[in-house]
């Protein structure tokens, strides 16, 4: 990634947008975006890494994993255009974080409500299984992304281990308090870390993801994503 510091939102999401400092995730997203789906086919694809969306000062951050190759490497917006996106956003809507309960390309019309979604990692892996050297260069990319707006956050969920333990290390270098020991992830599982407000102050949520291997199982139902995201939803009322 660039070395170069952005100071907005803006020059943030243009750099990520411009990314291409992993290689295997360059030539998947791009072969993904070029032999495409058959039932999007006559779609022209993302293929690029893919930038926050939601509030600029978000009272809450919703944390997922990485794009899914033919979700937000197809259509360019978190979660947006795959089945775990129709979870997120359905839950998300029925508990008053988002203005609809669909989300299927840019520009149809969903805004979310005090609510900001990324992710640690900004391309789509193969398999949705980025490398550790992966997860590390584009590390950098979230920090600069809590540095904007970590000043409104209330509450942050996340979705899944491997974006908890990613969360909790883009904290520690953001020199906020995260206590010892470290708190473990789990569904439902809650504590009270740092901000730039000072130590307690932001509520961390943990949630399972809504992949297709989770809610196809039923390891993760709908009451169990919104009693979480309905917890994160109190934030916003005094
Ligand atoms: S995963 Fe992150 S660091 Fe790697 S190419 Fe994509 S945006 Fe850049």
């Amino acid at each position: 990634m660039s070395a170069r510091r952005p100071a907005t939102l803006a020059e943030l999401d243009a750099g990520i947008v411009a990314c291409r400092s992993c290689p295997r995730l360059v030539r998947w997203r791009e072969k993904v975006a070029t032999e495409k789906r058959a039932a999007f086919r006559d779609e022209e694809y993302w293929g690029r890494p893919v930038p926050g969306f939601g509030a600029e000062e978000p009272a809450i951050l919703v944390v997922g994993l990485a794009p899914a190759a033919h979700g937000a490497n197809r259509t360019g917006r978190m979660f947006t255009g795959d089945r775990s996106g129709d979870w997120l956003f359905a839950s998300m809507h029925r508990v008053g974080l988002a203005t609809q309960p669909t989300s299927t390309h840019v520009g149809d019309g969903l805004e979310l409500i005090g609510t900001r979604v990324v992710a640690p990692v900004r391309c789509a892996p193969p398999d949705n299984k980025p490398t550790p050297t992966e997860k590390q260069r584009c590390a950098p990319w979230l920090d600069h992304e809590l540095r904007l707006v970590g000043a409104s956050v209330r509450c942050v969920v996340v979705l899944g281990s491997i974006g908890w333990a990613a969360t909790l290390g883009a904290w520690r270098r953001s020199g906020w308090e995260v206590p010892r020991p470290q708190p473990r992830f789990g569904h439902g599982a809650e504590a009270w870390v740092g901000g730039p407000h000072g130590p307690g102050t932001v509520r961390l949520l943990g949630c399972y993801h809504p992949s297709q291997q989770n809610t196809f199982t039923g390891r993760l139902t709908e009451p169990m994503l919104d009693d979480v995201l309905g917890r994160a939803a109190g934030t916003l009322r005094p």
